[in-house]
């Protein structure tokens, strides 16, 4: 899948945890940040070494160690939302390229075979539209959840 498409479904997906309005560019960026980290496998056994649960797991200890080594108050008391927001754009990252031809092998290196959907080419349209189907459906659930959809039809309505 594309990597722009990528890090927007890790930088919508990472609003679900932000907690107030001044959190949601922090997360965001977070989620966009987890939404491009796998594809830095491309030129060492791509889809292997970052596309799997243990390089999330380790990636996200990894953030969480280094945002606490940062002397700044406000990203140790806003340190989980952060890291879940990195966590979860990383985590979709795997699971879209799950439904494309070479699939994803998600417990490399315990075990070499690739798992997901598979449906279509990476670069395909139906890859693109699957993308961005997602990404409007999260922006669009978010909306409903955080209540900004009211605000939204305000405006709209005048
Ligand atoms: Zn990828």
């Amino acid at each position: 899948m594309h990597r722009p498409v990528h890090v927007i479904i890790g930088a919508v997906a990472a609003l679900f945890f932000a907690s107030s309005t001044y959190m949601i560019p922090l997360c965001a960026i977070m989620g966009a940040i987890g939404g491009y980290m796998p594809d830095f496998d491309l030129r060492f056994k791509h889809r292997k070494t970052l596309h799997n649960i243990f390089s999330l797991i380790i990636g996200s200890i990894v953030l969480y160690i280094l945002l606490g080594l940062v002397p700044i108050d406000m990203l140790h008391r806003y340190i989980w939302q952060l890291v879940l927001s990195f966590s979860i754009g990383w985590l979709l990252h795997i699971f879209c390229d799950g439904f494309t031809k070479r699939g994803v092998y998600l417990f490399w290196p315990f075990s070499n075979k690739s798992y997901g959907p598979k449906l279509f080419r990476s670069n395909s349209f139906a890859s693109l539209a699957l993308g961005f189907g997602i990404a409007f459906g999260l922006l669009l659930s978010w909306l409903i959840y955080s209540g900004y959809i009211e605000i939204i039809l305000d405006i709209i309505r005048g």
